[in-house]
């Protein structure tokens, strides 16, 4: 067998370090990003900082790879990962539509799609913008809304009001973030059908869990009742369909279904089969589980205390979107004991397996039709998931809401509402 330049007669693990990293205790390291994709060379600390450490590099045997791994961490990045930009000669073409409307939301968590249009939570309450007609014609206020004033606690984020609608449009939940009241209202009589309240421990590290599941003749809201225990009600009644013992005293042994996990930001995947989990866990870290909607309302009334855990992080509250039934993205991408590199992981719900990941999307995401929007300062990046790659930016458009049904974004600022409805994708 050919010995190595790392001194060994052994395979090689088809990675490149400096020499310096070759020993039975490798210092710790860096990792110097070759700019194909996410590949990444190894350097000492040294080399980390000479200008150009390509000289530096031999090809290491797989038992020195491994002892890297395992004795030496990674202690930040060099340089960056291939950012794949292959944007289109042209505008990507869509729909437009811009009116003035002077309703302003009380954030850009606070617009929301309708089936006609859009529903903002201002200062008087709800509004319903159809986003056609000009200001005047185009906006009804649907109700006022109060919630308890939630003091700020200064070691979290400061609690914010977000807003939420049913697919079918009749309902609206308007809730606070990092707080821990809401309210559903019926958007045809005006009138709140359900008060909600997540209990009083630890409710300040998360966004309000809640989300809207179906449509037409039976609409239901899932959300937290306490920080460790998700229910879901029929509306308009607000019937408890999830009844269950979950608390326990703390003596004895743990019940089977006992959770030890602060329910976070919920996400219903397109079809609300499966329903996205942004909470977190002790010590802490941030869990992305996903629940089995189909098996809790089915039956299974443990289902959501047994979800699938699909990637640990040390944050969480961080950009999350489904790209199909069965596809999601999160951003940044991470692994244990290294810093985080932007870019999104695209993970098989189902599967419970992380199928790739791409460097370069930062900011708030929505799938549709298979492609990643993704908001930035500057405008909306499309970007092609299965090729990792950006195919095109629209400018100057910063939109706070998408429609899922139609495809049609919306940003609502400076007193105008523009949309966008991106072009059909080809057959
Ligand atoms: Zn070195
Ligand atoms: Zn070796």
């Amino acid at each position: 067998m050919e010995v190595l330049p790392c001194g060994h007669a052994a395979h090689a693990a088809g990675t490149r370090g400096c020499a310096h990293l070759v020993g039975e205790r490798p210092p710790d390291h860096y990792g110097w990003f070759s700019g194909v994709g996410l590949a990444y060379d190894l350097l000492c600390e040294g080399c980390s900082k000479r200008d150009d450490p390509r000289s530096e590099l031999i090809v290491l045997c797989v038992g020195c790879a491994e002892r890297v791994d395992d004795y030496s961490d990674l202690l930040g990045w060099v340089g960056r990962p291939e950012v794949r930009h292959r944007d289109g000669p042209s505008s990507p073409g869509g729909e437009w539509t811009s009116v003035g409307c002077a309703v302003e939301p009380v954030n850009a968590r606070c617009v929301a799609p309708l089936p006609g249009g859009w529903l903002v939570l201002a200062e008087d309450g709800l509004v319903e913008v159809d986003g056609l007609v000009e200001v005047g014609d185009g906006t009804r206020l649907v109700a006022p809304v109060s919630l308890p004033v939630e003091p700020r606690d200064h070691s979290a984020e400061p609690p914010r009001p977000a807003l939420h609608t049913s697919s079918d449009g009749r309902y609206a939940a308007v809730v606070t973030d990092f707080g821990r009241h809401g309210v559903v209202v019926d958007l045809v009589t005006g009138t709140e059908v359900m008060p909600l309240d997540r209990g009083d421990y630890r409710y300040r590290h998360t966004c309000f869990p809640l989300a809207f599941l179906g449509s037409g003749s039976a609409p239901v809201v899932v959300t937290a009742t306490d920080w460790n225990r998700l229910d879901a009600f029929s509306l308009p009644s607000g019937r408890l369909l999830t009844d269950r013992v979950t608390s326990w005293s703390g003596d004895g042994p743990k019940p089977e279904h006992y959770l030890d996990y602060f329910h976070g930001a919920l996400l219903g995947s397109p079809s609300g089969r499966w329903l996205l989990d942004d909470g977190w866990v002790w010590s802490p870290y941030g869990v992305v589980v996903v629940h089995d909607v189909a098996a809790w309302l089915g039956g299974d009334v443990h289902a959501v205390e047994h979800g699938r855990e699909l990637a640990v992080r040390d944050a969480w509250t961080l950009p999350i979107a489904w790209l199909d039934d069965r596809t999601a993205v999160f951003q940044p991408i991470w692994k244990p004991d290294r810093p985080p590199v932007d870019g999104v992981e695209v993970h098989d719900v189902v599967g419970g397996r992380r199928l790739t990941a791409f460097a370069g999307p930062v900011g708030r995401m929505w799938g549709h039709e298979g492609l990643l929007y993704v908001g930035t300062a500057s405008g909306l990046e499309v970007w092609d998931p299965v090729e990792g790659a950006r195919t095109a930016v629209v400018e100057d458009f910063t939109p706070t809401a998408h429609n899922p049904r139609t495809g049609r974004f919306a940003e609502l600022a400076d007193g105008r509402l523009r949309t966008w409805t991106p072009p059909a994708p080809p057959p």
